[in-house]
């Protein structure tokens, strides 16, 4: 009998930590157990409950339990804690095959390792996150800038390669660092110009302090759409304050066709259409995303031609979280009053349409040239099986966005993948699972490692950790998935 080595060397990433005996590499993810190279994290399985009941012991055609404890007919082999073959001139860690409905299926399994990933963030708030192309920092470094301004959102796009290898050691790091908490829906604090923001997916954005509580229910002018009706019998003029756009209901289409007579109103804005104004402030954080607290400064003195004496005024934010109600004096300057109920309850409809307010990160990376090696000896064809809709991705078991173009880029919601599915290495790059599912002879047809098979029930094991099929999320081996589902 040979001593074992008494460090010995991970080869999972190109940092190839030495590891003694005892000890964790470089990125907490291997171990060195008695001289075995071991991955810590436990093999992720998702099980599938059977659809329907199925009578004890009737002939049911096989569907009643047939001695197999560990149900791998209804397993699912996810990347996570599956381990990485890099570099991968070696196949993918697992390759496995079960029977579905009749069809041989296949699973290649990897964790990869991408170093040229990043996150796409979605706010849903209206309060200004800073400009479109302002510096994203975290720990005063530049991790990423911010997007579009969406409906009712804002957008950020972090990490990618400029920032994880393009820049300093520690904007990769840092970068790296951030990417991974956020996958693994954990908060992170960001600095944006002037605001504060910290982003955790699933939870509501915190700006300078404050967690942002509603999504606003649309632009100004939809608001006057949807409660356009509600206002008409009880007040004159409606202002929706916004700052995309505000919308005024005696010249928005909705107040014509209601008969809203004219009002004298003036905003002082950058009129579009009718009822519809752009730029009433700067952006901020008070009402609809503007920068002011006191929605008076955004109007002109009414015109005395048409307005009157105890014209009645309603001004709401998009959310309906802020309103205000005046009437004119005898000057046409307005005056607050107390709000009618039928008023307030209008104002507290819109806060009641609005979603909550919610931060949402998708993980967004290529499947490179490598990765594909892991699963096939002539990648290409990985990449066509893939667009020809012969194999489906999934990450964590959760189905990902495959966008157009060129490579296997895909985009997934971390929210829908396990927990604690995202690792690092210090290259520095992020570390997720990725799937292929395929039919066993497109996999063949492809190229594929047919050798390294295995079946599903040889790789389950009593450490695995088992989760639920996550029901929002479509079966990787839904027969639906696929091209040949209509027989082609
Ligand atoms: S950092 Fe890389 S080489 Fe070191 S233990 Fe982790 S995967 Fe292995």
């Amino acid at each position: 009998m040979t001593a074992k080595p008494e460090k010995i060397r991970c080869d999972a990433c190109p940092v190839m930590c030495y590891i003694a005996d005892g000890k964790i590499g470089a990125c907490d993810r291997y171990a060195n157990h008695g001289g075995d190279l071991v991955r810590l994290d436990p093999l992720t399985v998702l099980e599938t409950s059977p659809d329907k009941l199925v009578p004890f012991m009737k002939d049911t055609g096989g569907s009643d339990w047939d001695g197999d404890l560990l149900q791998s007919e209804k397993s699912f082999i996810t990347a996570v804690g599956a381990g990485t073959t890099y570099p991968d001139y070696k196949p993918a860690p697992f390759i496995v095959s079960q029977e579905v409905e009749g069809v041989d299926m296949v699973t290649v399994v990897t964790e990869g390792i991408f170093s040229y990933c990043g996150v796409k963030v979605k706010i849903d708030t209206d309060r200004h996150i800073g400009f479109e192309r302002e510096a994203v920092l975290v720990d005063g470094e530049p991790i990423g800038h911010v997007m579009t301004s969406e409906y009712g959102s804002k957008m950020l796009s972090l990490g990618g390669v400029d920032h994880l290898t393009g820049g300093s050691k520690k904007e990769g790091r840092v970068t790296c660092d951030a990417l991974l908490r956020l996958c693994n829906r954990e908060p992170v604090e960001m600095q944006i110009g002037d605001i504060s923001l910290v982003v955790q997916a699933g939870q509501p954005p915190v700006i300078n302090g404050a967690p942002e509580r509603l999504m606003r229910v649309g632009c100004g002018s939809a608001t006057i759409g949807m409660f356009a009706k509600q206002w008409v019998d009880h007040v004159d003029e409606v202002v929706v304050v916004d700052d995309h756009i505000t919308g005024v209901l005696s010249e928005h289409q909705a107040g014509k066709l209601l008969d809203v007579p004219p009002t004298g109103i003036k905003i002082l804005g950058r009129r579009s259409t009718p009822g519809r104004y752009f730029r009433v402030a700067e952006p901020g954080t008070g009402w609809g995303g503007t920068d002011i607290d006191d929605p008076l400064t955004i109007l002109g003195p009414f015109n005395a031609k048409i307005a009157w004496e105890g014209l009645r005024l309603l001004m709401v934010s998009t959310t309906g979280e802020q309103y205000a109600y005046f009437m004119l004096d005898a000057d046409l300057k307005p005056q607050p009053a107390e709000i009618p109920p039928a008023l307030k309850l209008s104002a507290e409809r819109i806060a009641e349409n609005c979603e909550p307010s919610l931060c949402s990160v998708l993980f967004m990376a290529g499947a490179g040239g490598s990765l594909r090696a892991g699963v096939t000896e002539n990648p290409v064809r990985l990449t066509k099986s893939v667009k020809d809709s012969l194999t489906y991705v999934s990450c964590g078991g959760a189905e990902a966005y495959i966008w157009p173009g060129g490579g296997i880029t895909v985009m997934v919601d971390v929210m829908e993948m396990p927990t604690g599915s995202f690792g690092y290495v210090p290259t520095p790059a992020l570390v997720a699972p990725i799937e292929f599912t395929l039919r066993k002879s497109d996999y063949a047809a492809l190229g594929g490692h047919m050798e390294e098979i295995r079946s599903t029930a040889d790789v389950l094991a009593a450490d695995n950790r088992t989760l639920s099929h996550n029901q929002s999320q479509p079966h990787p081996h839904d027969h639906r998935h696929y091209r040949w589902k209509d027989g082609s």
